[in-house]
């Protein structure tokens, strides 16, 4: 089913993951012990993150280094398809542009569309590690919104092949991402609104915030969008906090603020084990006042953690 049916079709708020595919050598069997805890909630749906290629430098025998590449969380397309199987619950796959060509692009998403799948989450993707700033494949796409539009595309029927006769139309539901705290590239958040209102106006069916920890930061942003013209569904992006590293990780990786009285607590944390506990109760709070608020969905970035967001679900429902 199509995550815009399911938010149509919801009498409350929803409850949905998202997860990692397993570092490469893992197994999946990793990734269903992490599921296991989650599977008793009921999610609308799972999204699955996707992982670009990455160059790296290794020592041959010789004693030269050899620049390689190396993807180290391969297979979301076929780990939405495993779940969906195992679990019977929608996935939602990530696409990203980075690292594919339109041709690429097109591929992946036939191959999703006869597994079954019908959701995607376009993004652009990050800078590849080594790299500053964000460079397109050769023939690839270099914002979101152009991804986004080779799908429409493709559910009306428009492959790359132009001369294709009675080609067959996809159906995918389009989410896409919005940044509380604004994107960090952008100059403002008026000019990160506009580009997002341009996604939602070339086919996105709802939004998918990045993480933020201080409810209020969602809402206006909420309010910044409707005053725009932004009227599809902003589904809010939660994070768990577990150990005294993120306090700067988070906002160095996210660009995304810590409210004082949570760095502050977390701070005063002896050791990881009472961050986690802090963490909960955090996460506990900012969920209970979104839920209240009428939020289309909770979905929770489960990274690592799914004891603690499924002990953050259980008091919720
Ligand atoms: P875009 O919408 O293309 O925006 C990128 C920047 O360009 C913004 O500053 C925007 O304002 C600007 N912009 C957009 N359009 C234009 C235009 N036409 N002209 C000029 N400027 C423009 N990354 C991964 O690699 N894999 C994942 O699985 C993944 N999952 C994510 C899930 C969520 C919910 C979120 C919030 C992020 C995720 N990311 C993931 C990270 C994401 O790829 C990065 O944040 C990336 O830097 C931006 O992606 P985007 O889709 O928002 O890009």
């Amino acid at each position: 089913m199509r995550v815009i049916d399911h938010l149509n079709n919801a009498k409350q708020t929803l409850i949905s993951f998202e997860i990692l595919p397993p570092l490469k050598g893992k197994g999946i069997q990793s990734l269903y012990n992490h599921l296991d805890v989650l599977a008793e909630f009921k999610p609308a749906f799972i999204n699955v993150t996707y992982h670009r290629s990455e160059h790296v430098f290794k020592k041959r025998a010789d004693g030269i280094f050899e620049k390689v590449v190396v993807r180290k969380r391969p297979g979301t397309e076929s780990i939405c398809a495993a779940i969906m199987n195992k679990y019977n619950v929608d996935t939602v796959p990530h696409l990203i542009c980075g690292g594919f060509n339109i041709n690429e692009t097109e591929d992946a998403l036939i191959n999703l569309h006869y597994l079954g799948i019908d959701n995607v989450l376009v993004l652009r993707g990050d800078a590849a590690k080594n790299e500053a700033n964000f460079e397109p494949e050769p023939g690839g796409h270099k914002y979101a919104i152009d991804l986004l539009k080779q799908v429409t595309d493709l559910n009306s029927g428009i492959y790359l092949e132009e001369d294709l006769k009675d080609s067959s139309k996809t159906k995918f539901c389009i989410g896409v991402a919005g940044y509380p705290e604004k994107h960090f590239e952008a100059p403002n958040m008026e000019t990160d609104l506009k580009n997002l209102k341009a996604k939602v106006d070339a086919g996105a069916d709802y939004i998918v915030t990045q993480m933020f920890f201080d409810n209020a930061k969602y809402f206006s942003f909420v309010n910044a969008c409707r005053e725009v013209g932004i009227n599809v569904p902003i589904i809010p992006g939660l994070k768990p906090i577990y150990t005294k590293k993120q306090l700067t990780i988070l906002p160095k990786t996210f660009h995304i603020d810590l409210p004082t009285p949570l760095s502050e607590a977390i701070a005063a944390c002896k050791n990881d084990l009472d961050v986690e506990k802090i963490g909960q109760e955090w996460l506990l709070e900012q969920s209970k006042e979104l839920k209240k608020a009428g939020v289309p969905v909770l979905h929770y970035y489960t990274l690592g953690r799914p004891q603690l967001v499924a002990n953050v679900v259980r008091e919720l429902v």
